[in-house]
């Protein structure tokens, strides 16, 4: 800093003026002065043109607004750094770079002044959402697949290109519309085409009754809305049914050719009595020409003993073929009794099976698996789980009254309006001759008691005909929650004790455990 008086240097500026002939405009004595005075040269402060240029700044946003306001304030102050970080943060609010909430984002994501790592987050937000719907999406469409591993590596640039950005999200979601629409097709018609197999295989298996029971429950199974639960019931009941299908393929394919090689030996052995019949005329007619032109008893004798050794033969072949043909016909009735025996196991194996084939709810084995199922389920998210016991009043007087058959009705038809009603989670199962357990997740106690009293409704809204009489069924229940430590079959039994005290009090109730 020159130590000059301010009246010195201004003299000596004036007197450099001159010497180096330069205009006495105000711009060139401030220089002048300054390298004097030992000053450092500082252009001068535009402030009519900063705020001119402020005025023409178009304010789109609020946050644009607020900017322009901070700009002519800093101008005012002749405050550069102000002037900066208001410039700065205005060209962030453009509307192209996602308006206000982008806060202090520019054109380029790591420029932003104030807050770049919302802008990163945002990003990377963007990029996570598109990472977890890509699942749903498929991998068919090859330029999808391309467009969207670009547009993620795009998103965790962090000095990614907004307006580039921009191009390829508008593509990708353009993309996207047309790949959930296909999925959704897709979807859609797979649905149908698993429809179209399960009426196929019902057709193909006219004659097979407990095929009829798991094929309504696989449709009402495949039907949406689909849950994974469901897809799990279907795969399972799909399962029983080809295991059983086989089997009774391999067997009845088994008697088959047991069949035909029985029928091929029988017709053998007819064509070879056929045969030794043939020669055994033959041989009859050449004897008796002999015996015609016999002269002599003696010219007869060994005709006749010909005669003797042939109907001996005769005899002997025929009781052979008899003796064969009767062993044929043991067989063809052991392998009679063998189709009825094939029919008594496929039975036996449908009882193996996790579902009952009257009513096609799950049966003991099915119920014990959906409990385990359950059990797991309500550990791992404890979220409370009901056990519903029903059993239908007066059941036997109902067989009594209008036939076994009837009575088998009216258990279907207790399945068929249970399922309407129950929601896709929940698991019906047969426990008995006409005793159901139902099992409800996520359910609480005065929840699951609802339940049961909604479905008694439902029964009585519908009921079913045996021939012209309305057959109204009602059932008592029992309901427990399970609690922390109880297994599955505690819960079951405390819910049939419930079931009792329902019955006592006088049937056609619902009874909380
Ligand atoms: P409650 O109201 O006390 O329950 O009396 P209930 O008559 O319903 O009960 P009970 O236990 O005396 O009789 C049940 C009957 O259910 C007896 C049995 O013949 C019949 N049953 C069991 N399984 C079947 C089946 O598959 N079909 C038919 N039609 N009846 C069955
Ligand atoms: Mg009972
Ligand atoms: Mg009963």
């Amino acid at each position: 800093m020159s130590e000059k008086k301010p009246f010195e240097i201004a003299r000596e500026t004036l007197k450099q003026l001159t010497v180096q002939k330069l205009l006495p405009t105000p711009a060139n004595y401030q220089a002048i002065y300054n390298e004097i005075a030992g000053v450092p040269v500082v252009a001068p402060f535009p402030a009519d043109t900063l705020r001119d240029i402020a005025k023409s700044l178009p304010v789109k946003t609020p946050g644009q607004q607020k900017q322009r306001g901070l700009l002519e304030y800093a101008i005012d102050r002749l405050n550069w750094e102000g002037v900066k970080n208001a410039l700065v943060a205005y060209g962030s609010f453009s509307p192209l770079t996602g308006g206000d909430e982008a806060a202090a984002t520019t054109t380029k994501v790591a420029v932003g002044v104030g807050a770049p790592a919302l802008t990163t987050e945002f990003f990377g937000q963007m990029g996570r959402l598109i990472e977890h719907t890509q699942p749903a999406l498929g991998t068919d469409d090859e330029r999808f697949g391309e467009l969207t591993k670009n547009l993620l590596i795009a998103l965790k640039q962090s000095g990614a290109d907004v307006f580039a950005l921009k191009t390829m999200l508008g593509n990708y979601s353009d993309r996207v519309s047309f790949v959930a629409e296909d999925q959704a097709e897709i979807k859609k018609t797979l649905l149908k085409l698993l429809h179209l197999v399960f009426e196929n295989i019902a057709e193909l298996s006219l004659d097979e009754q407990w095929l009829h029971g798991q094929m309504e429950a696989l449709m009402s199974a495949a039907t949406p809305p689909l849950t994974l639960r469901r897809l799990d019931d279907v795969e399972r009941r799909l399962k029983d049914v080809i295991f059983k299908q086989k089997d009774a393929k391999e067997r009845a394919q088994q008697a088959q050719n047991e069949m035909r090689e029985m029928l091929a030996m029988f017709i053998d052995r007819l064509s070879d009595m056929a045969k030794s019949t043939g020669s055994f005329h033959e041989k009859l007619e050449e004897n008796a020409r002999q015996i015609e032109q016999a002269k002599s008893i003696s010219e007869i004798a060994p005709v006749l003993k010909e005669v003797i050794s042939a109907t001996r033969n005769m005899a002997a072949q025929s009781k052979t073929s008899s003796e064969e043909l009767q062993t044929m016909r043991e067989k063809a009735n052991q392998t009679d009794a063998e189709m009825v025996k094939l029919h008594q196991e496929l039975d036996r194996v449908s009882t193996q099976a996790r579902h009952d084939p009257l009513t096609g709810a799950l049966n003991r084995k099915g119920l014990d698996e959906a409990v385990d199922r359950e059990m797991s389920s309500v550990r791992r998210k404890e979220t409370p789980l009901c056990v519903a016991l029903l059993d239908i009043d007066n059941f036997k007087k109902l067989n009594d009254t209008l036939g076994h058959a009837t009575g088998d009705v009216a258990l279907t038809h207790l399945a068929t309006v249970a399922r309407d009603c129950m929601r896709p989670q929940d698991t019906l199962a047969r426990y008995g001759g006409e005793e159901f357990v139902i099992l409800l997740p996520d359910t609480p106690l005065d929840k699951g008691i609802e339940a049961m009293t909604r479905l008694q409704r439902e029964l009585t809204k519908k009921f079913f005909l045996a021939g012209t009489e309305k057959v109204l069924i009602t059932f008592s229940a029992g309901v427990a929650q399970l609690t922390g430590d109880e297994t599955g079959a505690d819960a079951i039994k405390r819910a049939d004790k419930a079931m009792y005290l329902a019955k006592r009090a006088g049937k056609n109730r619902v009874v909380g455990g």
